[in-house]
């Protein structure tokens, strides 16, 4: 199986992804990236939305309904289904990513760095700082897929979610942070793309004008989602958040299992 790098841009709404990710539009245009918009599900906050990323199950299912509900998902993320599968998985992320899929509390001195194959994710890069520099959080990333090959590579930046915090969502902050992580997709998914790999771009939820995301606003639940790479013209466009892991499943050739999506 080709692997599966998933790039989830925290805090990036469709509507400023389509004016700023100039890059990815131009993936689409030249017919090597297919585009859909999701909806996230409620309430629209980071935890609840990466557990249902990677487990299908929407926060009034995972239990998750809050930034503070540090607990693992009760059902077993793709990170979990793909070592069950002996397959390699790597994870350059903010730290409840860990939490979620792997152990909980976090313990930077034990998990900032993690190399262990019993693990969901086996090598991750963890940081805890809201302001991490999505270019170093690239180079993370760009490290564990050189060295360790994984067949499934998640790449979390939260720069545009902190700047948006700080600035606003109509902010010039915002929208420079969300060209950056566009540059930085265009750096580097020419040599992810070279390995033979299938790349999702996506995010988790969007931002309001007061720089928070907690209402049931389009703004903040329309997200962009894009499909670029080996099977991006096999693989059928998820519906919904909720359908995102049984893609992810299906690139990594995991064998379906039914979810309560
Ligand atoms: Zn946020």
């Amino acid at each position: 199986m080709p692997p599966l790098v998933f790039v989830l841009l925290d805090g990036v709404a469709a509507q400023p992804a389509r004016r700023c990710m100039s890059h990815m539009l131009a993936l689409e245009a030249a017919g090597q990236a297919r585009y859909a918009e999701l909806e996230c599900e409620l309430p629209p906050l980071s935890r609840p939305a990466y557990a249902t990323l990677f487990s299908g199950l929407p926060p009034a299912q995972s239990g998750i309904l809050h930034n503070d509900a540090a607990h693992l998902c009760p059902l077993p993320t793709v990170f979990a289904r793909a070592r069950d599968a002996g397959l390699t998985t790597a994870a350059a992320a903010y730290f409840w990513i860990s939490e979620v899929c792997n152990s909980s509390p976090y313990d930077p001195a034990r998990h900032r760095l993690t190399h262990d194959p019993a693990l969901p994710i086996a090598h991750g890069l963890f940081y805890s700082h809201d302001a991490y520099p999505d270019q170093d959080l690239f180079h993370d990333a760009a490290c564990l897929f050189r060295r360790f090959r994984p067949h499934l590579l998640l790449v979390h930046a939260m720069g545009a979610d902190c700047a948006g915090h700080a600035h606003g969502g109509d902010s010039e902050a915002y929208h420079e942070a969300i060209r950056q992580a566009d540059g930085l997709l265009a750096r580097w998914m020419p040599e992810w793309l070279a390995a033979g790999s299938t790349l999702v771009v996506t995010s988790d939820h969007g931002m309001d004008a007061q720089g928070s995301h907690y209402d049931d606003l389009e703004r903040i639940r329309r997200v962009p989602f894009w499909l670029a790479g080996a099977q991006a013209q096999d693989l059928a466009l998820p519906q919904s958040q909720r359908a995102v892991a049984a893609l992810m499943e299906k690139a990594l050739g995991i064998a379906p299992e039914t979810r309560k999506s």
